[in-house]
């Protein structure tokens, strides 16, 4: 097997952070394929723990290169401020283990502000944006108004297509939201000046992965966020701005390999969510801020406290589905431990209708959870390395989960660190 894929099934901050920082112990190229520093990976191994946003999740092997692909936005200060924290905690960064495809997309500063704008204007509507830009950069880039990164490389072509885009934008940003207009040189001296630090690391990420392709090397492919924020199969319209399962994962790794991948779809014990839209399992009160606090859900980039739910089965194998996995990697098991009862939503209720797929928004909202109640566990089993010697109702939580979603759960992860895992 040389090529694996390892995206999220749900609403994101699954752990995919850390099993990739796992299996790429076996990769020589961890690629992501898409996003910007909107998400955050936290991993947790030897070195302390990292919250990574634009370094792929490869970059504690050290010869592991980390690429990311054509199918990402790059807001260039922030690699540039990222790296830097990291060489500050003695990870070592150079041109060899980070790269940056000349395909990926600038994200201009610019770009934070029509999201911080947008979301004003929505006011009471608002998506829940982390501001960082992400869906004003994708939709350039759709828009035909982008710029690429390899434009860094052309100063007379980088000033010219950040005019083309600021033509649009400006008109945008005075007549529609009454603010300022950017300024051209302003905005052009910004990416000239973390470019310059930035450009030993951009490269034609095309002829550097069919290289690696055609030299045998083991390629592994970092998706972000999860498929219930999908841009096509996510809950719309609260999805992120691309496309996060592993069907895109070739297009946007740029690796086109035709090998079937193994492709891990990581999956919480139970749900979060960060931001706006339906979540249907969701509970208030003690019992969510319980699971809060032991289990510590708060956005990796933004802090804001995640929304806590039950396991949700059909939008978990609509997510497993969707995305893609052959085999799931079930995480944070450890932090249902200690509570009486655990419950499994098992499908919708609209009504006198019973779902089991998982529908579009509209149904979505009226759509009422209906669960099976599970008995919990009382044992902590965060030191727990053999599938044995979980609790008996810890391994029937997980079976009846798997069966719910329909693919093997190889992977149990009981703790935050590296090697709190479980293989089945
Ligand atoms: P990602 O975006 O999918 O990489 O996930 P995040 O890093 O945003 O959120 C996952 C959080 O759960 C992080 O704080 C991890 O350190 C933590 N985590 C991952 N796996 C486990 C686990 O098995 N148990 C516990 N208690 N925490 C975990
Ligand atoms: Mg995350």
């Amino acid at each position: 097997m040389s090529l694996r894929i390892i995206v999220g099934v749900n609403w994101g901050d699954e752990g995919k952070g850390r099993m990739v920082d796992y299996f790429a112990r076996n990769a020589d190229f961890v690629v992501r394929f898409q996003g910007g520093n909107n998400a955050g990976h936290t991993i947790e191994n030897d070195f302390g723990t990292f919250k990574l946003h634009l370094i792929p999740s490869g970059i504690f092997y050290k010869n592991t290169v980390n690429l990311l692909g054509p199918g990402t936005v790059v807001n260039l200060e922030a690699a540039v401020k990222e790296m830097e924290e990291l060489r500050k905690r003695g990870i070592e960064m150079n041109a060899q283990n980070y790269k940056i495809s000349n395909r990926a997309m600038i994200c201009f500063p610019f770009h934070n502000l029509q999201d911080e704008y947008e979301e004003t204007r929505l006011g009471g509507e608002m998506f829940g944006s982390t501001k960082q830009g992400i869906a004003p950069v994708y939709g350039d880039r759709y828009m035909k108004y982008g710029v690429q990164v390899g434009a860094l490389f052309y100063p007379d072509y980088l000033k010219q297509e950040i005019n083309r885009c600021l033509q649009l934008k400006n008109q945008i940003f005075e007549k529609v939201y009454g603010k300022p207009a950017t300024d051209l040189e302003e905005a052009y001296q910004w990416a000239v000046k973390y470019g310059e630090i930035l450009k030993p690391h951009i490269c034609d990420s095309i002829v550097l992965l069919k290289d690696a392709q055609k030299s045998g090397k083991r390629v592994l492919l970092e998706g972000q966020l999860g498929a219930l924020r999908d841009i096509i199969y996510g809950i719309y319209p609260y999805p992120t701005s691309s496309s996060t399962v592993a069907g895109f994962g070739a297009v946007g790794a740029g690796y086109f390999s035709q090998e079937m991948p193994v492709v891990t779809g990581v999956m919480k014990a139970f749900s979060t969510c960060v931001g706006e839209g339906p979540f249907t399992t969701e509970i208030h009160g003690e019992l969510a801020n319980r699971i809060r606090e032991t289990s510590f859900e708060y956005g990796a980039l933004t802090g804001r406290p995640r929304r806590i739910g039950w396991f949700d089965a059909v939008a978990s194998r609509y997510g497993t589905d969707v995305s893609g996995a052959t085999e799931i990697a079930l995480t944070k098991l450890d932090s249902l431990s200690g509570l009486d009862k655990l419950k499994i939503c098992t499908s919708y209720r609209i009504g006198d209708r019973t779902l089991d797929n998982f529908p579009i928004t509209p149904e979505l909202v009226q759509a009422e959870p209906v669960y099976t109640e599970m008995q919990g566990w009382q044992e902590d089993i965060r030191e727990v390395r053999k599938y044995s010697q979980l609790p008996a109702a810890a391994q029937k939580y997980i079976e009846r989960i798997e069966r719910l979603v329909e693919k093997p759960i190889k992977y149990v992860s009981v703790g935050p660190h590296r090697e709190a895992l479980i293989m089945r």
